[in-house]
């Protein structure tokens, strides 16, 4: 049997940990890794070419499925309609409020060109989706509650890092835990903002900089901190590099809902990361395995992972995974 082709655009955390991941697939290989950035100035783990993504067309029939791995931000909203007009993509658009919109037109480019395109796969837009999915189609009558953490936020950070008079620093996002006990315990409670998380931020000082000022403007961030419960704690560069270089993340989605004769039920997904992006990148490249298979079923197009059957991510036939899982 041939391998699945794959092509990585993009490569940073995300894009590093969709190449460690191939190397546990054996039903995958990497063809290559295409960058914005001059591709000498790229060092990979292993030995992939590196090229410049303007030359990325040239590809066309020999990569089955391109992962994107640009952030969601700016990178993602341009290349991921652009790039599923040319191949069978994944990515991980993570703005959730903006899913419905990126859909559509990653969809617009995917469908005349008979290419399959997976949107947001990850954990949170991803494995999360699916376990709300499942908790609220069984138990219509109850409630989904997402809690995220202990992890570190990339955008809490970045805004912590803007604050005048910070030099570095890094926020974590945690979960409130007697919130999380009420969920558990299915008392179906009300939560506000400030009730289910709070944050917790470490910061390394300008010289000169006023401690009290700096917290003071981070506390009362609108959108950022302003609804949380916020604790700043101050430290040296050494201390934030080696306690903080991690990128540790997880959570837990819980839906706990009574059926028809008054009994609760309480279900919960959790997962505990050592590094968020090389989790995420996994996941990524189960998907891309299902985006060959659908593409190659014929549905093109772009989906979402509510639309692809689980069956699909697994290496195995359909018959091997009835004998081993059910
Ligand atoms: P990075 O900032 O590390 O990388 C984003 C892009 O920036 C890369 O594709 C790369 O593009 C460019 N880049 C990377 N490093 C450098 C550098 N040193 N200098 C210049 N450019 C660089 O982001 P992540 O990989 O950490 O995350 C990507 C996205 O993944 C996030 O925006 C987030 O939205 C999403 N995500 C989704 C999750 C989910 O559960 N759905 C979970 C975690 C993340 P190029 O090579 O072309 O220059």
């Amino acid at each position: 049997t041939t391998k699945i082709r794959i092509g990585i655009a993009g490569y940073g955390n995300l894009g590093r940990g969709v190449e460690s991941a191939l190397a546990q697939n054996g039903d995958m290989e990497l063809v290559g890794v295409f960058t914005r950035r001059e591709p000498g100035q790229l060092k990979l783990l292993g030995n992939a070419p590196v090229l410049h993504i303007d030359d990325i067309g040239q590809y066309q029939g020999k990569i089955d499925v391109l992962i994107l791995c640009g952030g969601s931000k700016n990178d993602l909203p341009e290349q991921g309609p652009a790039l599923a007009a040319l191949f069978n993509t994944v990515d991980s658009f993570d703005t959730h409020a903006k899913v419905p919109e990126y859909f559509e037109a990653v969809n617009q480019s995917a469908e005349p060109a008979g290419n399959t395109a997976i949107i947001s796969v990850g954990w949170d837009p991803g494995l999360f989706s699916l376990n709300r999915l499942f908790g609220e189609a069984v138990l219509p009558e109850g409630a989904t509650y997402t809690f995220w953490g202990k992890g570190l936020s990339q955008g809490h950070s970045d805004a912590v890092r803007r604050v005048p008079g910070v030099k570095a620093g890094v926020q974590y996002t945690l979960p409130v835990p007697e919130a999380v006990e009420r969920v558990r315990n299915g008392e179906l409670p009300q939560l506000s903002t400030r009730e289910k998380h709070k944050r917790e931020c470490f910061v390394v000082l300008q010289e000169g900089a006023d401690a009290a000022a700096v917290e003071q403007a981070i506390v009362t961030m609108p959108d950022y901190f302003a609804d949380y419960d916020t604790t700043v704690n101050f430290l040296d560069e050494e201390t934030l590099r080696r306690d903080h270089e991690a990128m540790p993340h997880g959570g837990f989605v819980i839906r706990s809902g009574t059926t028809g004769q008054g009994n609760t039920q309480v279900v919960e997904y959790s997962l505990k990361l050592q590094s968020n992006p090389e989790f995420t990148a996994s996941v990524l490249v189960a998907y891309a395995r299902a985006a060959h298979r659908l593409n190659q079923m014929g549905q093109a197009g772009a989906k979402s992972v509510l639309d692809v059957p689980p069956g699909l991510l697994s290496p195995k036939s359909a018959a091997q995974l009835r004998k081993e899982l059910l």
